[in-house]
């Protein structure tokens, strides 16, 4: 019987054995939890008003790469949602802004002024800087984030490491998952292992297809 032992685990990080699982399926499973897990990343930028040093498209870019902290439990991916649109709906995207006002200093936006229409799903933390504001300039913005794997774009990466590690005996190897901090590594791991049975699933109805033709 194939298993999985929890050896340590933290916020961050997590390691489990994996036993009884031939080697290409761990491996399968190590690159699902590095970029097949759906986490929420910025995708598409509204700029209303830019009159900072930084060009719109290098703005959209920064804040693509701010981890969020997702909610899996209340959000689907857009190619899976009923909306069908391009936009997206409450249901499959979240609104975050920023809009720095009037400064007459120079001063730093961190990640902890992107302001989210969702608790939910906000950086996972505070201190990201995104751009330094000289006195009269002005950002703001509307910024829409999305479930997204990292297969499509490494912004929606669900963990920053992900490794297998064989141990002396057969059939047995350390799975470690390192998290963005966009999800916990015990969600990365569990929806990794659904991700992988979905596939292996879908593959088996490929070959049974196959067969009857
Ligand atoms: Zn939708």
């Amino acid at each position: 019987m194939p298993s999985l032992e929890v050896i340590n685990q933290d916020k961050q990080k997590m390691s489990v054995k994996l036993k009884g699982i031939p080697l290409q399926y761990a491996n399968a499973l190590r690159r699902i939890c590095l970029n097949g897990v759906p986490v929420f990343a910025i995708d598409t930028v509204d700029i209303i008003e830019n009159s900072s040093v930084l060009a719109d498209e290098g703005i959209a870019h920064r804040l693509g790469m701010i981890p969020l902290k997702t909610d899996t439990s209340r959000f689907v991916e857009r190619s899976k949602c009923k909306c069908q649109s391009e936009t997206g709906c409450s249901n499959c995207r979240v609104m975050l802004v920023i809009d720095s006002g009037d400064t007459d200093t120079t001063r730093t936006i961190s990640s902890n002024e992107l302001t989210s229409e969702d608790e939910t799903v906000k950086p996972t933390s505070d201190k990201v800087p995104i751009i330094v504001m000289a006195p009269g300039q002005r950002l703001k913005i509307e910024a829409y984030a999305r479930l997204g794997r990292g297969i499509e774009h490494a912004k929606w990466n669900s963990s920053n490491i992900s490794t297998l590690v064989n141990t002396d005996k057969e059939d047995e190897h350390v799975l470690t998952v390192e998290s963005t901090g966009a999800l916990s590594p015990q969600e990365i791991i569990i929806g990794g292992v659904e991700e992988l049975s979905l596939r292996l699933n879908e593959f088996k109805q490929i070959l049974t297809d196959l067969k009857k033709e």
